[in-house]
């Protein structure tokens, strides 16, 4: 057996080879111990990691499992984040998010943070470790939060990201003022057929009605009870939601901008309370 073997019982499956190659490193560098630099280094595999690997493709592929639950971790912003089926695995998309919300947090000397829909705590915790804000991530799944708590320690943040169940406001105090509300809510519209993989990830965490604005509209209407003077929003966007959320927001904000993907697809908006 050799490694292209591998790649191929993935791209039969219909996984492109680019994302084959690289369930493959990640495989190989969590079970196996085999980084990047041992291939730079020309460090042969043997039989032993690639019986390995086959082993975890083959369970990967009997269920469609993303290999990130399968290893139980996922990458973002430089950091490996513990993930189970209990949250959405961070995607690169929402580094346009974080990383625009630490520009506005360090240009703006922001000090108080809140972050609704947590999930893994990816966004708080990169925030918190990065910057000098505290930040409060909410979350209505309690199975999330334990993870989000893993991730503090995994991240050695301890106080400064710290995390609460709430559906959405619900258990935020109207004192409790925050200089940035920032989110990745649920945005892909009910109904909408998936691939395979992503049946394994909360629902919770990717649907939302109203043709998945519903968050969007209910974050938005009730930021300025709790966001200060000179208080910033900041949220992902989905496919083809920049006009509707910009329109949510025009109402209280201003300043309201979209950020593109490397796609060319509108994904991050953000403005200032009014
Ligand atoms: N905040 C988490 C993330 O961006 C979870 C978002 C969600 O569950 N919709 O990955």
């Amino acid at each position: 057996m050799n490694i292209q073997t591998i790649i191929k019982m993935l791209t039969d499956a219909g996984i492109e080879e680019r994302e084959a190659k690289k369930e493959i490193k990640m495989l190989l560098e969590h079970f196996c111990n085999y980084t990047e630099k041992d291939e730079i280094l020309g460090h042969p595999l043997t039989e032993e990691h690639l019986n390995i690997v086959k082993s975890k493709v083959e369970a990967r592929l009997a269920d469609r499992i993303p290999v990130q639950y399968i290893i139980g971790e996922s990458y973002f912003m430089g950091e490996f984040f513990k993930v189970t089926s209990d949250v959405l695995i961070p995607r690169p998309e929402t580094e346009i998010l974080v990383s625009k919300g630490i520009e506005i947090i360090k240009e703006n000397g922001l000090k108080n943070i809140l972050d609704i829909g947590t999930g893994s705590g990816c966004i708080a915790c990169t925030i918190a470790k990065r910057t000098d804000a505290t930040v409060l991530g909410v979350d209505i799944s309690s199975d999330a939060l334990r993870i989000a708590l893993d991730n503090v320690t995994r991240l050695g943040i301890n106080n400064r990201a710290v995390f609460r169940k709430s559906d959405l406001y619900s258990k935020i105090r109207e004192e409790e003022k925050f200089d940035m509300i920032i989110s990745n809510p649920p945005y892909i519209p009910v109904g909408t057929e998936l691939e395979p993989e992503l049946s394994h990830e909360p629902s919770v965490a990717l649907f939302a009605e109203e043709n998945g604005l519903k968050l969007y509209r209910k974050i938005v209407q009730e930021a300025p009870k709790y966001l200060n003077k000179n208080g910033w929003l900041i949220f992902e966007l989905g496919i083809g939601e920049a006009d509707a959320v910009k329109s949510f927001m025009n109402e209280y904000f201003e300043g309201v901008e979209v950020i593109k993907d490397l796609d060319g697809i509108d994904r991050v908006i953000y403005g200032k309370l009014i």
